[in-house]
């Protein structure tokens, strides 16, 4: 396993495929990318997969902009799969798109999905019976183990539907996530108006939950509660930093050591185009592993 210099194992690569998305929330912080140059193709995301891989990388996420929005999605999934080290492919979706792609997905070589049900526009709980309940539905019939609900708590838009959002994850057995706003460059407006700091959700959750664990990735705390599973994710503390184990790829193929940060990108399909050896993208993927530091500390 291969740590960074601050001893953090990494073990998992999130990658950005395209920025492009069907919704365009004025909160998203969009993988911190703001490029708009060409994406890369299913045989270069591969490459770049296989060399991290090398380096150690077991876990991939596939996220954008909205990841289905690619028509090869099932070509880049599959390419992925028949790599040697990797175990685990994860997507991370709005779920508008899911219905007619789940078992495509599925087959060719996905296995846990996350589905966004923040919603800035509508009542969250709308958008789940509208939207989310048939994506859930569809991943479950596909088979995709496990399903996670990706809700970003914003205030005075959906932080009073937390416990109806609880009771939706119980019946429909995805593991509610609830993640803490981050502020960006482009959302500090709404981010001043809307940010909702989960501690006070926490210790209630604490105190109501039949058991309480401790994930190793950002040392997230996952409360049971009750037939419910809620998982915290807050960007914004130092633990969420202390213990990130991901090293990113943007859409237009560059490693990137920490989602807040532009200053230190490494052009890697720049390489691939230009067919520089094996060694050498191994080489920039322990550069960008190098390159790694806390953000919050
Ligand atoms: N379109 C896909 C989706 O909706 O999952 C993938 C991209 S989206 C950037 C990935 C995740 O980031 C979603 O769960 C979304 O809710 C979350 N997210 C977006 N902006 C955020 C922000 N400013 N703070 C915290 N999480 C955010």
């Amino acid at each position: 396993m291969i740590k960074d210099r601050f001893g953090r194992e990494i073990d998992i690569l999130r990658i950005s495929v395209t920025q492009q998305c069907n919704l365009n929330c004025p909160y998203c912080h969009r993988e911190g990318e703001t490029s708009i140059e060409p994406v890369m193709s299913p045989a270069e995301i591969a490459k770049i997969v296989s060399a991290c891989a090398k380096a150690g990388i077991k876990k991939v996420k596939i996220t954008g902009g909205e990841p289905l929005i690619r028509k090869d999605i099932c070509d880049i999934i599959a390419k992925i799969s028949h790599i040697p080290g990797i175990e685990d492919i994860s997507m991370t979706t709005n779920g508008t798109m899911l219905k007619d792609k789940a078992q495509d997905l599925k087959k060719a070589g996905l296995k846990r999905i996350n589905i966004g049900c923040d919603s800035y526009t509508s009542s969250i709980l709308e958008k789940t019976a509208g939207k989310i309940k048939p994506a859930v539905t569809a991943a479950k019939d596909a088979g995709l183990d496990t399903i996670k609900l990706n809700m970003v708590v914003l205030k005075n838009i959906n932080s009073n539907d937390i416990q109806k959002m609880i009771e939706f994850s119980k019946k429909s057995g995805a593991i509610l996530q609830l993640i803490e706003l981050i502020e960006t460059k482009h959302n500090k407006q709404f981010f001043n108006g809307h940010y909702y700091p989960l501690k006070s959700i926490e210790k209630e959750l604490a105190s109501k939950a039949d058991k309480i664990e401790t994930r190793s990735m950002h040392n997230r705390k996952k409360y049971h509660l009750n037939g419910a599973i809620v998982e915290i994710v807050s960007p914004n503390r130092h633990e969420f930093c202390a213990n990130c184990r991901t090293l990113r790829i943007t859409s237009d193929g560059k490693i990137k050591p920490c989602l807040m940060r532009n200053d230190n990108l490494l052009d890697i399909v720049s390489g691939i185009r230009n067919k520089i050896p094996d060694r050498e993208l191994n080489s920039l993927i322990l550069q960008g592993i190098e390159k790694r530091e806390p953000y919050v500390r």
